[in-house]
């Protein structure tokens, strides 16, 4: 594989901004290359295969009840039945370069019956412990966790922007989903400086949260956030929580306005590694599972 040679895909225009950036981290960053190039694959396949699905007649079943509490969406009452079929043809795409754990659960799903497969799809958007599901079609739990993730989260994120803004300021988990957040974003915008928002883990949408409030238990000032800054990486730190010891990365596109925060932390494993070693737990991994 030669970084920075790969052939340009066709992706969909509202991920143009993650897939250029993608290609930028490769020829800058070559041993992120492998992780990247199989990101850049599934972005192909979410255009092919998610971004193909026309969700516009799902808007008003998800979304929740007005009156009822919680985030906008309620995302496990999708007709999971019908979409277990496209679910099916995004696990027959997933190509020949991928680990082989995930090509062999992306095998067993794809040839599996319609039930079956739906019913991995409602665990991932319930939050169920997956190992039984694991069990019964013989593949590792990491895997069963990526393949619906990797196929729904385009769809989550088509719905979430369709729906109306959910509320902002001091949620700690996404206002439309209900996912937690991957990670943080400074930006100065037109009302205001150094705005922090948090991005969802699984539909992309964000939300302005306070600077310096931990988003996984709430604490700040002397027991809540410490930074953890790498040198080769200005745009970019670690934000960890004293307290409950869980981390996420933050990317200050003042310093960088081009970073792609989903991609820079897609980009940055070894931030992984050695917020691991320190013995924290991320608030949420990404897609890729790190
Ligand atoms: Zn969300
Ligand atoms: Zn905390």
């Amino acid at each position: 594989m030669i970084p920075g040679r790969r052939q340009r895909v066709d992706v969909d225009p509202r991920w143009h901004a993650r897939a250029r950036r993608a290609r930028t981290l490769i020829a800058d960053r070559p041993h992120t290359a492998p992780l990247l190039q199989f990101y850049l694959s599934i972005l192909e396949i979410q255009t092919g295969v998610c971004a193909a699905i026309d969700v516009s007649p799902w808007t008003s079943t998800v979304e929740t009840p007005k009156g009822e509490g919680g985030p906008r969406l309620q995302l496990e009452r999708l007709p999971l039945d019908t979409l277990s079929v496209g679910f099916s043809t995004f696990c027959r795409a997933i190509p020949k370069t991928a680990p082989e754990p995930v090509r062999h659960a992306a095998g067993t799903l794809a040839g599996a019956a319609t039930e079956p497969r739906a019913n991995l799809l409602l665990s991932m958007l319930t939050g169920e412990d997956l190992a039984p599901l694991a069990d019964a079609f013989g593949c590792e739990i990491a895997p069963l966790a990526f393949l619906p993730r990797a196929f729904l989260s385009p769809i989550a994120e088509t719905l979430s922007a369709l729906a109306p803004a959910g509320a902002t300021g001091t949620a700690s988990v996404c206002p439309q989903c209900g996912w937690p957040p991957l990670v943080s974003r400074l930006e100065d915008e037109s009302h205001a400086e150094g705005v922090r928002r948090l991005i969802c883990a699984f539909c992309a949408a964000d939300w302005t949260f306070p600077r310096a409030v931990c988003p996984a238990c709430g604490v700040s000032g002397e027991s809540g956030l410490e930074f953890h800054v790498d040198e080769g990486l200005a745009h970019l730190r670690i934000e960890v929580c004293k307290t409950c010891r869980r981390y996420l990365k933050s990317v200050d596109r003042r310093v960088l306005g081009f970073a792609e925060p989903l991609v820079d932390d897609l980009a940055t494993p070894e931030l992984d590694l050695w917020a691991t070693e320190q013995g924290l737990d991320k608030i949420a991994p990404n897609l890729l599972g790190l």
